[in-house]
């Protein structure tokens, strides 16, 4: 039975698909494509990864809808400020085309490297603007929303149930929202935010912008969640999964706007994933620890060392990045790898029993997933499996063990099967580099065999040298 925690109602709940045969509707909000993603960010989208492979592992189709922020999302989550993807442009000195999809496509790449499934429907904002329209009418039909000379607003206080996820009073939110009292004199409660941003005052040389029927201009960062999640998905759907940060504003509004346009809920389970600190501090860029992927391969860390550094904490708790527990994490990940690469290559044991310790690893684990993704418990039953195959090697039948380590790998997604099989996977050419490399080696020829080692890794593989000899990998795909 699998269980997860309803952030809106602070309860760990059993889930249930709404449509009891059907697809399970997941929706996950998508990054801003101004920037590189930081590894905060990615690790929000690594726990809406585990969420959706467990969801299949259970049995459950999953249709899985993400968008992508490439307009209007504005320097601070409030009304106020600058365009992110103008001001990225400004700073590159590219179009604003040009930056947005050159960062989604470094968003993808960096997701890929992490093995993070990419979504069925990958919508970006800029080319839903029809359906955002289209709830921004309804919206106004209903009463929820009303024009300005610079915006159509979303009217807070008319919708009631406005702080049911967040759980913080108005005041509050008036407080985070107080600049944009000074932007627009004609909103009526300052909580009101923009659904659609007119050509005026800052934003009169905006350079994305469409028709409306509020004349030309361009949407609110949080309408296309709404308008993207209803289109695909449908609504209510099952899952909304994001960000803690975002519960106060963005989700709020996102909650706000579809079900005042249509009257019914939004989704039935809200997923919120925790902040990550990078050595106790919140990451910022002015004190200079904003950490990309990028930065952590500079370093000579494996993506999947990050993947498995998120794994080892619950997605509910902070993660508190430092360069040590990524180092950790890439040692445990290569003792997996390797362990996987030894059973492969393991004779089968005449006696070995297949009994009731893989039926029991197998339960745990998928229990532990199931309790709400406890991933660093699920983690710990391939620990244990490890020690008592080493510890007595002739109980078991390595196959069986590998068999359901490849298993536990379709939720975790490190590349266990990846890894283990790209080692059968080498050219002729790759193979005899990596003799000729071992030769030089053997002579303390090391400058010969460096530069070896950089034609191995122009092919795409890493060397490593081991006690019994050198063992090939290959690297991730760039
Ligand atoms: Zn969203």
């Amino acid at each position: 039975m699998l269980k997860l925690y309803n952030y809106l109602s602070r309860k760990k709940e059993r889930f249930r698909p709404l449509r009891p045969k059907g697809t399970v509707g997941l929706y996950t909000c998508g990054p801003t494509v101004y920037d590189y993603a930081h590894i905060g960010n990615l690790r929000t989208y690594i726990f809406e990864d585990i969420l959706r492979r467990a969801l299949v592992s259970f049995g459950y189709r999953v249709k899985h809808v993400m968008n992508i922020t490439d307009v209007g999302h504005l320097t601070s989550d409030a009304d106020t400020g600058a365009d992110k993807i103008e001001e990225g442009a400004k700073r590159e000195s590219k179009s604003v085309w040009d930056i947005a999809s050159f960062f989604t496509k470094a968003f993808l790449a960096d997701t890929r490297k992490l093995q993070v499934l990419r979504a069925h429907i990958l919508a970006p904002a800029t080319k839903e603007i029809p359906s955002q329209i289209k709830i921004i009418k309804q919206l106004i039909r209903r009463g929820y929303a009303y024009e300005t000379e610079k915006a159509v607003y979303f009217n807070v206080p008319k919708f009631r149930g406005y702080t049911k996820l967040s759980r913080q009073p108005l005041a509050q939110q008036r407080t985070g929202a107080r600049d944009e009292v000074i932007v627009d004199g004609d909103k009526k409660h300052p909580a009101d935010f923009a659904l659609w941003f007119k050509l005026v005052g800052r934003y009169k040389n905006h350079v994305m912008r469409w028709d409306s029927p509020w004349g030309p201009g361009f949407p609110g960062w949080h309408i296309e969640c709404s308008a993207i999640s209803t289109k695909y998905l449908g609504q209510p759907f099952d899952i909304h999964t994001g960000g803690i940060d975002h519960v106060t504003i963005h989700h709020t509004n996102e909650i706000a706007q579809s079900e005042g346009a249509y009257g019914k809920s939004l989704a039935r389970f809200w997923i919120e994933g925790e902040h990550m600190l990078i050595d106790s501090k919140k990451m910022s860029k002015s004190i200079g620890n904003f950490y990309t992927l990028t930065d952590l391969e500079a370093r000579n860390f494996d993506p999947l060392a990050f993947r498995y550094l998120v794994l080892t904490a619950h997605y509910r708790s902070r993660l508190n990045f430092t360069w040590d527990s990524l180092k950790a994490a890439q040692l445990s990940l290569k003792r997996l790898h390797d362990f996987v690469h030894e059973l492969r290559a393991a004779k089968l044991k005449n006696n070995a029993r297949p009994h009731r310790i893989f039926k029991n690893a197998d339960k745990k684990f998928f229990d532990a997933l199931a309790n709400d993704l406890d991933t660093p418990k699920a983690l710990s039953v391939l620990w244990q499996l490890v020690r008592r195959y080493r510890n007595t090697p002739k109980d078991f039948d390595p196959k069986l063990v590998l068999k359901l380590f490849l298993k536990f790998d379709t939720v975790l997604g490190l590349n266990l099967e990846y890894k283990a099989s790209s080692i059968t996977k080498r050219s002729a050419l790759v193979e005899n580099l990596a003799k000729k490399r071992e030769g030089y080696r053997q002579q303390k020829e090391w400058a010969k065999a460096d530069k070896i080692r950089s034609q191995l890794e122009k092919l795409g593989f890493t060397v490593e040298d081991t006690k019994g000899g050198y063992r090939l990998k290959k690297l991730p795909p760039t």
